[in-house]
């Protein structure tokens, strides 16, 4: 085996073991929790070696180093991909086009353009929204205060297409309450999905109710 296959799969099996003693402790079965690898920035080889290991969900940040990456891996593997990062509204097809799940719907202008992009590919990629649970200016994501119609009217609109929430906590802010939040809203809505804790805060996710939780770096390295 190759170094990079060797560190990238002592990492997920490590990253796997917590997330399954993590949910034991919940109170949860150890394979409630799905684990999205984030291969932002990183090699198409890191990538790869992490699907030797056995890794089939993946998480990139930006339309364009998700279509340099794994679209020539559709042909070898099987894999969902998963979009994590702000999605621009001009952008909208290229993510349909891609993704097997869109976790950053945010306004309804991108649910606009992304209807649009779902008719003229013919595709239905998964969707969960984004919420902008510390209000953060510099982030995406929905205001808590209009989550609510947004939720409503989407579910209207796409149906069951529409998952879960998804949510990133102020960086070096306590991410409980946050979690808390989003588990709330999305019960609230009868949302089954629940994308939420990285590499530092997972485990705190899963003890809140995600069952999808992003890690990168704990996989990958540092970036
Ligand atoms: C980069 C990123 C992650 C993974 O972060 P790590 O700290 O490396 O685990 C998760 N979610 C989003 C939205 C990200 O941008």
């Amino acid at each position: 085996m190759r170094n990079i296959d060797v560190e990238i799969a002592e990492n997920l099996r490590r990253v796997r073991d917590r997330i399954a003693n993590a949910a034991i402790v919940a109170g949860r079965a150890p394979d409630s929790v799905t684990l999205v690898a984030v291969s932002k920035t990183k090699p198409v080889e890191a990538v790869l070696a992490a699907m030797r290991a056995g890794q089939t969900v993946f998480g990139e940040n930006r339309v364009q180093e998700a279509e340099s990456k794994f679209p020539p891996l559709r042909a070898v593997r099987q894999f969902d991909l998963h979009l994590i990062g702000g999605l621009q509204t001009n952008k909208a097809r290229d993510a349909v086009r891609l993704a097997d799940v869109i976790e950053t719907l945010d306004r309804p202008r991108l649910a606009d353009a992304l209807a649009a992009a779902m008719e003229k590919e013919a595709r239905r990629p998964k969707l969960l929204i984004e919420v902008n649970t510390g209000a953060e200016p510099q982030k995406s994501g929905i205001a808590r205060n209009d989550a609510d119609a947004f939720i409503a009217d989407c579910m209207g609109r796409f149906g069951a297409q529409l998952v879960g929430l998804m949510c990133v906590p102020p960086h070096g802010e306590d991410p409980r309450p946050h979690f808390d939040w989003l588990a709330n809203c999305a019960a609230k809505h009868g949302l089954a999905t629940l994308s939420m804790g990285m590499s530092a805060d997972f485990e705190i996710a899963i003890a809140a109710g995600a069952t999808w939780v992003r890690v990168g770096s704990a996989i990958f390295g540092s970036r």
